[in-house]
């Protein structure tokens, strides 16, 4: 049985991988020190024999006893809100997490997968997005702590690629939503939902005419599957490049949550909010075979489902 560690096994995107290195019959270990994760997303695993969770902050030496076959790290606050909160631990992780990990896959000679980001493009100036663009980011601008974290992983990656012959995959994430989203982690879509659910005015900021390109959970997990199994160690664009505004965005979710009245209330735009962003996803489409294939519809109402059912559950409580 081959044996994997998820970094980041209690957030959004780690949970779901979790779920999906067990399906396809692998142990797996999720680490995870609950900074912006729960163990509510990994709870139904517990009771796996194949599975194990080790509650540990990966800035700090990482140890795990035996072999390893693959690393994902994926442990990082991901909404800005988060980020801004926590602008320290947010830079530690994405480098002195990273170290540790690659220390680690060097160790164990285990291929190794880093969670990069369409935010390494900043406010772009080419559009779509490829992989060959070099980006637009403000390195001391609010967001400058992730953007800036999440381009020394990638150096750094590419170091250990290029120095140690590890073998090294990069995945760049563009924006994506679903289930085990936390509501109120300030990101566009939970925050939407939110308040449309609870009778809230929805937020808008700006003008709502920046663009967004949401990418449904399930072809995000396949996407980055296919790419650790790949002999492909360049960076790799994963997302979908249907583009829509954050004001039509908006629109659908108060149809979908059939709220006529939710107003909407114009708040100001955040520093350095990229205007635009769209992935362009040619090369995972011909290395990895991989296209998103979940209608945007569909998506948002398993989304919404989910919502639904935290807000009661949250209410019972
Ligand atoms: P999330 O906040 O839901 O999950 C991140 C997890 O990392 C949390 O469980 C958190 O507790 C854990 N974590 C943070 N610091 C840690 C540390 N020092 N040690 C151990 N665990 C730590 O976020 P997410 O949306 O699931 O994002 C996961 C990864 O994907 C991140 O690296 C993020 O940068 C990347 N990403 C996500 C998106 C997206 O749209 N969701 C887009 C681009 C990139
Ligand atoms: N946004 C918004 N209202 C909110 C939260 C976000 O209008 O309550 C906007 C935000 O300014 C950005 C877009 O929605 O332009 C996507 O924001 P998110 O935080 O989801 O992700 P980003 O792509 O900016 O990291």
């Amino acid at each position: 049985m081959k044996k994997v560690l998820i970094t980041g096994a209690a957030g959004f995107i780690g949970s779901h991988l979790c779920d999906k290195f067990i399906n396809e019959g692998y142990r797996v270990i999720g680490m995870d020190n609950l900074l912006t994760g729960s163990l509510d997303n990994i709870a139904h695993l517990f009771p796996l024999e194949q599975f194990d969770y080790y509650h540990h902050d990966v800035t700090k030496f990482v140890h795990v006893p035996g072999d390893l076959d693959y690393i994902l790290h994926f442990a990082s606050p991901a909404s800005p809100i988060d980020y801004l909160k926590m602008p320290i631990q947010t830079l530690k992780v994405g480098s002195l997490g990273t170290h540790n990990l690659l220390g680690l896959a060097k160790e164990k000679r285990a291929r190794i997968l880093i969670a990069s980001t369409s935010e390494v493009y900043g406010d772009p100036l080419e559009h779509p997005q490829s992989e060959e663009y070099w980006g637009n980011v403000n390195p001391i601008g609010p967001r400058g702590v992730y953007d800036e974290a999440k381009r020394f992983q990638e150096a750094i990656t590419m170091a250990y690629h290029t120095y140690h012959n590890l073998e090294t995959r990069i995945v760049r994430i563009f924006n994506t939503y679903g289930p085990r989203m936390r509501l109120d982690d300030g990101r566009a879509l939970p925050a939407f939902f939110g308040q449309c659910l609870s009778g809230q005015s929805i937020t808008v900021f700006g003008k709502g005419d920046q663009t967004r390109s949401f990418c449904f959970i399930e072809d995000m997990i396949d996407g980055i599957y296919r790419l650790l199994l790949s002999d492909y160690h360049l960076p790799v664009n994963i997302g979908n490049p249907e583009e829509i505004t954050i004001l039509e965005i908006a629109e659908e979710i108060k149809a979908l949550v059939n709220n006529p009245q939710a107003s909407i209330v114009y708040k100001e735009l955040p520093v350095d909010d990229p205007k635009k962003r769209r992935p362009d996803i040619s090369k995972a489409k011909q290395i990895l075979d991989w296209t998103p294939r979940t209608n945007r519809m569909i998506g948002l109402e398993k989304t919404h489902e989910y919502f639904k059912q935290t807000l009661k559950k949250s209410e019972i409580i």
